[in-house]
């Protein structure tokens, strides 16, 4: 029966899935049955009209409904869109075949059609279902030729198909290599973006190129519009310059660390300047830019090769002056400008054109304070943010987690990961780690080997020199190898008893962790350490205000806190709870005969005992004194009485070594049980008290429950 209705579930289902592709067949089998044939009348009837009118219809709703399908999260709705686009598809080839049919057939005029939704179909569907289809329309019209009544036309058939499965393997083609050719453009074209701003902050020496380093989004953004402004300013510079020395051309060159030139801006009437880079040391430019020296030359021929921003043999200036571009006694380019009218440049004109470096230079330097002043901003932003999540971050893992999202604001890295150090035992370990390789690196232990890390703890300073990660240096341990990081950057964790771990941050670029970020990391890094012994100490202090210090038991105002909020809980859901009370016979004697520090071995050693034999639930309190409490949830006086057995006998056979000799103790123990014995927890402690009167009364080394009282 069961199976059945399974049955007639996965039935409706599959229906339902398939419902749409049903309705298109149908569609389809008109022009199969020859629905559209005309040939007789010669005229489209009020019958063709319906079924074409539903048709296009539906093809409507169900192509409305696809359109809505792209906004579906991509992983549940692929399936879906695939078989709406069949059903599409479908559709499509009924709707022109019963166009075909009604305007005279296979053979008929409009028969092109066909090939053009072929074209279509495969241009526009999914790879998969395209081919599909394509096929679907060949066989489609080997089934028309079969059913209109006129047998299979097998040349006919042939050459259709033939051109069918062209025109559809075509626009596969051409439409995926297309998207793939539009998809590689755009990607380029952000590359080329990118080293253009990268290359102009090389040039312009603006500190922190954004892609050399952390700086994502905002970062990024604040240095490319310093950089277009740099632009900007130094366009109008030179286009006033061309305008009041009445100039051709007018341009300044930086030379870049390769040692060629680059053009940094120009102002120009001239459509021959090159793009360069320009190799330096031949001609003109390359003496100004090289040497350091003025060049004024006139009576240049037209295609002297000197001027080598203009493409080879293109110049048509007549006259030229350059002068060196030096910053700080650094030669760092040239400011050159040419006339086309052979007028020579006068010892004022070069006086202006030295004037304008100046000028030139003082934008690039202002722009530099801009870019620093900002960078430091957003630093002091990040580490405002870091230092707000660290200092609300109570735990230590929270605070782990608020130091690694941290690190992620601000520096762009593959993986990350804090490492502690156990001074007492020389242990590192991995606690937290994020990103690639994350999995193997969590939980790692090693020794105080030659690992960056063991290193960074021992010298307080973070490693390696510069971020550059060699392979053959060790992160953490030669047991987990990061082959692909280039770069990695591991800080000490610093706190006044010395480093506590480590941060470290590592990437698969090179130079990831430059002197861009460095500064900002060390400075989370320190924070992190203040928030981890912070969060430790806190630890400590709420450990120190439950624990009892002894034996590591619940202290007693701990358990009673406990007990109120189990016996809430045991009364809401009627549950049973069990209490056992312990008190170690003729105590005052061991004291008396062994000491007092025997006797704290004494009873550290029943509380270690009573915290290997409770179960998980239960909670165990020393009392004050020799006297314990056990709480055992979801226990009854049967169940309590056993555990209570259990902890007589352990302690029954434990021997102590002591100078005077071996020493054996005994304990009596008490057990009540809520609610059966009472209905409070000040109750609860009465009666169990008087239950262990009772075991010290009946000779002692015993237990006794509520129903001896
Ligand atoms: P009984 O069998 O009736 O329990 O006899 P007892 O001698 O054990 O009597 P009682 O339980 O009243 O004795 C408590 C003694 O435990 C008193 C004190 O000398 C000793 N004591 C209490 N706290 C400590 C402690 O922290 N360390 C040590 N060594 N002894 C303690
Ligand atoms: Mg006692
Ligand atoms: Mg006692």
């Amino acid at each position: 029966m069961a199976s059945l209705v399974h049955a007639a579930l996965t039935m409706r289902k599959t229906v339902r899935a398939s419902f749409g592709l049903l309705v298109a067949a149908l569609f389809a089998l008109a022009p199969l049955l020859g629905v559209f044939r005309t040939s007789t009348s010669g005229e489209i009837g009020i019958e063709h009209a319906i079924v074409g009118g539903v048709w296009a219809g539906w093809l409507a709703w169900r192509l409305s409904q696809r359109l809505r399908r792209d906004d579906a999260p991509a992983p549940t709705a692929r399936r879906e869109r695939m078989l709406l686009e069949a059903e599409l598809g479908l559709l499509l080839i009924a709707g022109v075949h019963g166009v075909v049919q009604a305007m005279g057939g296979l053979d008929g005029p409009v028969y092109a059609m066909v090939y053009v939704l072929v074209a279509f179909i495969a241009a526009f569907a999914v790879a998969p279902v395209g081919a599909i289809l394509v096929l679907a329309a060949i066989a489609y019209e080997v089934a028309l030729w079969a059913l209109t009544g006129r047998g299979v036309a097998v040349e006919r058939v042939a050459i259709h198909g033939v051109f069918i499965a062209f025109f559809g393997v075509l626009n596969l083609v051409f439409t995926r290599v297309e998207i793939a050719r539009v998809r590689e453009r755009s990607r380029k074209e952000r590359d080329e973006e990118r080293a253009r701003v990268e290359a102009d902050v090389r040039l312009f020496r603006l500190v922190g190129a954004p892609s050399a380093e952390a700086a994502e989004g905002s970062g990024e953004k604040v240095v490319r519009s310093s950089v277009d402004e740099v632009r900007d300013s130094l366009f109008h510079v030179l286009e006033l310059l061309k305008k009041t020395l009445d100039l051709h051309t007018c341009i300044l060159l930086f030379a870049g660390e390769d040692k060629r030139l680059r053009i940094i801006e120009m102002a120009t009437d001239s459509d021959d300047v090159d793009e360069g880079p320009f190799e330096v040391g031949a001609g003109a430019v390359g003496a100004v830019a090289t040497r350091g020296i003025v060049m004024n030359l006139e009576n240049l021929k037209p295609g002297y090769r000197g001027l080598c921003y203009y493409r080879e043999g293109a110049s048509k200036a007549r006259s030229f002056l350059g002068v060196p571009v030096l910053e700080h006694g650094q030669l760092r380019g040239a400011l050159c400008a040419d006339r086309l009218d052979g007028r020579a440049f006068s010892p004022r004109e070069e006086e202006i054109l030295k004037s304008a470096v100046g000028q030139v230079l003082r934008g690039i330097q202002n722009e530099r304070v801009f870019v620093q002043l900002e960078r430091s901003k957003r630093e002091q932003a990040q580490l405002f943010k870091a230092s707000r999540e660290l200092g609300a971050a109570l735990t230590e893992d929270e605070v782990l987690e608020a130091g690694l999202s941290a690190a992620a604001a601000i520096a762009r890295f593959d993986l990350a990961a804090i490492t502690f150090f156990d001074a007492d035992k020389r242990v590192h370990s991995v606690r937290i780690a994020r990103g690639l390789g994350a999995d193997a690196v969590h939980g790692v232990s090693f020794k105080d080997n030659h690992s960056l890390t063991a290193m960074v703890v021992k010298n307080k300073h973070y490693l390696p020199y510069k971020g550059e990660l060699d392979p053959k240096q060790v992160l953490y341990t030669s047991r987990v190898t990061l082959p692909s990081m280039r770069s990695a950057l591991v800080m000490p964790l610093v706190v006044r008893e010395g480093a506590i771990g480590t941060l470290a941050v590592a990437a698969e670029r090179a130079n990831a962790f430059g002197d861009g970020v460095r500064p900002t990391l060390q400075a989370l890094s320190n924070q992190l350490a203040i928030a981890l012994s912070n969060a430790r100490a806190v630890k400590r202090l709420e450990e120190m205000a439950t624990t009892d210090g002894l034996t590591g038991c619940l202290n007693k105002r701990a358990f009673l806190e406990d007990l109120e909020a189990k016996i809430r809980s045991a009364q809401r859901f009627q549950k049973k709870l069990s209490l056992i009370v312990t008190d170690i016979d003729h105590f005052k004697s061991v004291n008396d005969t062994y000491g007092h520090a025997t006797g704290d071995v004494v009873i550290k050693e029943l509380g270690a005992i009573l915290m290997r034999v409770k179960r998980e639930t239960d909670r165990v309190a020393r009392f004050g004194g020799e006297e314990f409490c056990v709480l055992c949830e979801e226990t009854d006086t049967e169940g309590a009485v056993q555990l209570a057995e259990r902890i007589r006998e352990e302690l029954g056979k434990t021997v102590f070594q002591t100078e005077l000799g071996k020493l054996k103790v005994a304990a009596s123990l008490g057990v009540a049980t809520f609610p059966a014995d009472a209905s409070s927890s000040a109750g609860l402690f009465e009666i169990t008290d008087k239950a262990l009167y009772a075991a010290k009364h009946g000779g002692r080394n015993q237990v006794r429950t509520a129903a001896d009282v």
